[in-house]
């Protein structure tokens, strides 16, 4: 390496991947990792950082967020992709993949074209984008839209109410389509006249409080939704992404499914590990609404199994920030209250302290769960998600002895409020380093503030399996 002047050199640190972890040191230039060393090597560089004692991980990746969230093209999350992105920076994370969601009757490739413009000049990380399919219309699109790096369809079984769901002749159709072209599909699942029959009886008994959003959408609801399209992923053959798992028996039928060979995949999030049904009593129960809804102990024991025997591939957010006025100031009926919480500053570090410090976890298993995985899964491996010479420098710097208490003044998110208010954790990001800027730094963004790149990205390999040509 002779006298190469490098960016950042990051000294004496512990770096983890899936195959372990290891003393070494890491060397960045022009944005990529150049060299893993042990020793000094005469080398030298801009900024030279201490790692003693910390972990250093591949940058975390959350597949699954909806920033500035728009409906009818007005904004009504509260955060934007600049705000959004940056939270996201300081918790660790530097790759998400958010959504294009189609409006019905328009054409997909210029609802992503729009979304992609508002994103490119406001986001601090890099990302890519899902497509949210509603409709039968523009399927001939699907192509150009896998060319463009959208290579992951979204759908939903429930959200008649909002013009979202697609029925089952539809999606039928919709993963053979997908299929064609090798693309993948991504299922919210809930059926949809057992939440609308649900919530019915729920109004007219006058039960309107939040707790009975949980009521509302029983296990069930999740259960027979997830074996549905597990079938017609059987009878089509599509690669299928099974979002938000919350419930026992929907862990056990991705076990199953796996079982039988699906190319099939699937993700939980820490608010379904670590809040229960409980979270909806109390003055800032309508806070916490999001769907699925929260569940009880025992789908959280059953959710961590799954983690553990690798059925759960992956850990994610579903992050959509929403204020108090715009949830409605505890004054709706639960099926009127917006759905979605915060979540992407704190995943790391909760799930640092609930997988590994408590649930004895190792830090690869964390680092395939929240970072390897998703990379793999989505087509964007191994430039996001790993630690190898000559990939992004994607970096976190972690250290797994620094106390924090969660609460909103120690984040960044533009709300008052946070679901996991109070937690204590043992472990967290201390610097976050994206294709070799630094972004964060002790709990401060410090970076440029729009230097991340849209990622195209290519047909992934699910669980190994390729589609034969
Ligand atoms: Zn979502």
């Amino acid at each position: 390496m002779g006298d190469l002047y490098l960016d950042i050199i990051i000294k004496n640190g512990t770096l983890v991947d899936t195959t372990g972890c290891y003393q070494a040191n890491l060397a960045i230039k022009d944005g990529k990792i150049n060299a893993i060393f042990r020793g000094n090597k005469g080398l030298d560089a801009t900024r030279v950082i201490n790692a003693d004692k910390k972990l250093i991980f591949p940058g975390i990746i959350d597949p699954h967020v909806h920033f500035q969230l728009q409906d009818l093209g007005k904004i009504i999350s509260t955060d934007t992709f600049a705000s959004g992105t940056q939270a996201a920076a300081c918790g660790g994370v530097t790759t998400i993949i958010d959504f294009a969601n189609q409006t019905r009757g328009i054409s997909p490739l210029k609802d992503f074209n729009e979304r992609k413009k508002n994103a490119d000049p406001q986001v601090a990380i890099d990302y890519s984008l899902h497509l949210s399919k509603t409709d039968m219309e523009y399927l001939d699109e699907i192509p150009t839209l896998i060319s463009e790096g959208v290579t992951s369809f979204k759908f939903f079984t429930t959200y008649s109410w909002r013009n979202l769901d697609l029925n089952d002749a539809e999606l039928l159709h919709f993963f053979r389509e997908v299929r064609k072209y090798r693309g993948m599909v991504m299922g919210h699942c809930e059926n949809d006249a057992m939440v609308l029959n649900y919530r019915n009886e729920l109004i007219q008994e006058g039960k309107t409080e939040p707790i009975f959003h949980a009521h509302s959408r029983p296990h069930i609801v999740e259960e027979e939704a997830i074996q549905r399209v597990l079938l017609f992923a059987k009878k089509t053959g599509v690669k299928l992404h099974l979002a938000h798992i919350t419930t026992k028996q929907g862990s056990d039928s991705l076990f199953h499914a796996k079982q039988h060979g699906l190319k099939v995949s699937g993700e939980t999030c820490p608010h379904y590990l670590l809040l229960n049904e409980r979270a909806y009593k109390g003055p800032d129960g309508y806070l916490n609404l999001m769907s699925p809804p929260l569940r009880h102990a025992k789908d959280q024991q059953a959710l961590m199994r799954r983690i553990k025997d690798g059925t759960i591939d992956q850990i994610v957010t579903d992050h959509c920030e929403f204020s108090r006025a715009s949830k409605g100031n505890g004054k709706l009926p639960f099926h009127q209250i917006l759905n979605g919480i915060p979540g992407i500053e704190t995943s790391l570090p909760l799930m640092h302290d609930l997988l590994v410090n408590k649930q004895k976890l190792t830090y690869p298993q964390l680092i395939s769960l929240m970072s390897t995985r998703p990379a793999s899964i989505f087509g964007l491996y191994p430039q996001k998600g790993s630690l190898m010479v000559g990939t992004d420098a994607d970096i976190v710097i972690f250290d797994p002895n620094l106390k924090k208490t969660i609460s909103p003044e120690i984040l960044h998110y533009s709300i008052d409020w946070n679901p996991f208010m109070d937690l204590k954790v043992r472990g967290w990001p201390i610097m976050t380093i994206l294709r070799g800027h630094m972004l964060c730094e002790s709990g401060k963004f410090i970076g440029p503030q729009n230097e991340g790149k849209f990622l195209k990205r290519s047909i992934s390999q699910l669980n190994g399996f390729n589609y034969e040509r």
